[in-house]
């Protein structure tokens, strides 16, 4: 694994910027997207890999935009598509390392059952959540994380839905490694992703990102800079939580590694089936053969 120097920062994102990207980014100033980026691209660089051995794979949404600026093997796909892309790009190719970038909207409302069914099957891939409490590209709608009584442009007078708690949902569906963080912890950002793309099996990370031109102006949250103080205030760590009573945790976000076990990973579970299945089919060939050469020899006897 690479050592990062602090000052080297920097120059390692432009290492791996696409120079034939449509600059400027699309991005609102202040967006947490950007320190998303350049934290996932810290992480990348200390695994070592080249660019051609890995692959981002995102949805629709302001998030999944990621791709489109960072210069490794990238698709751009279907709205809440991603996972099923990247899990079909792993499969066909174990040897590359797939990083899906989703929102909250993209990733747990049309995407969801993906979501679901990725942890399950504990494919070796990270995800990346970029948890914004809503959908940023297509207008401020509420999303599946909004929480209630939040206000959107399809909640006007107050969200009424329970949100998801998207790090609770991937531990239960089983991924083998969870971890959460806000764009105010940027250290910690670093080191989760780092974590998520070292771990073999479904890793999952979500980030609690600011998106101060709806989010933010709709729920008066101020500048992107009081954004992310609320979540410096809001944040808790994991091992601080479970020393408190539920009661003082309602409205505070665990942070850190919330789960990591180990679990048989899909593909390798993959490639067992398929020796199982060229061995069942050489001994059917053995019988078929054997089969053959008795009938050819009686076909013999009797001329
Ligand atoms: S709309 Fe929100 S999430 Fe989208 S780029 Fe702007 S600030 Fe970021």
């Amino acid at each position: 694994m690479k050592e990062i120097q602090e000052s080297d920062h920097t120059n390692i994102i432009y290492q791996y910027l696409r120079d034939d990207a449509k600059w400027p980014h699309v991005w609102c100033s202040g967006c947490g997207n950007g320190m998303i980026t350049s934290s996932l691209l810290r992480a990348i660089h200390q695994m070592g890999w080249k660019k051609d051995e890995v692959v981002i794979v995102s949805g629709i949404g302001c998030s999944s935009r990621l791709p489109t600026y960072v210069d490794f093997n990238t698709l751009h796909t279907t709205h809440g598509r991603a996972i099923a892309f990247a899990t079909g790009v792993k499969l066909g190719n174990p040897d590359l390392n797939l990083i899906v970038v989703t929102g909250d909207g993209d990733g747990l409302a049309i995407g969801g059952n993906h979501f679901i069914h990725a942890c399950r099957r504990n494919v070796n891939l990270t995800v990346i959540l970029v948890n914004n409490y809503i959908y940023g590209m297509t207008g401020g709608q509420y999303s599946p994380t909004t929480p209630k009584g939040k206000f959107a442009t399809t909640a006007p007078y107050g969200n009424l839905e329970p949100p998801f708690d998207p790090s609770e949902l991937a531990k239960a569906a089983g991924a083998t490694f969870v971890g959460r963080t806000t764009v105010y912890h940027a250290v910690q950002m670093d080191k989760l992703i780092l974590q998520a793309l070292q771990k073999k099996g479904f890793s999952f990370v979500e980030i609690l990102a600011d998106c101060p031109t709806l989010y933010g102006r709709l729920n008066r949250q101020g500048t992107p800079v009081d954004m992310i103080n609320i979540f410096k205030e809001m944040a808790i760590p994991i091992a601080q939580a479970s020393k408190l009573a539920p009661e003082k945790l309602q409205g505070r976000i665990t942070t850190g590694v919330l789960w990591n076990i180990v679990r048989p990973e899909f593909c390798e579970e993959y490639d067992k089936i398929i020796q199982i299945a060229r061995e069942k089919k050489a001994k059917m060939d053995k019988v078929e053969e054997e089969y053959l050469s008795k009938k050819r020899t009686e076909e013999v006897e009797e001329l």
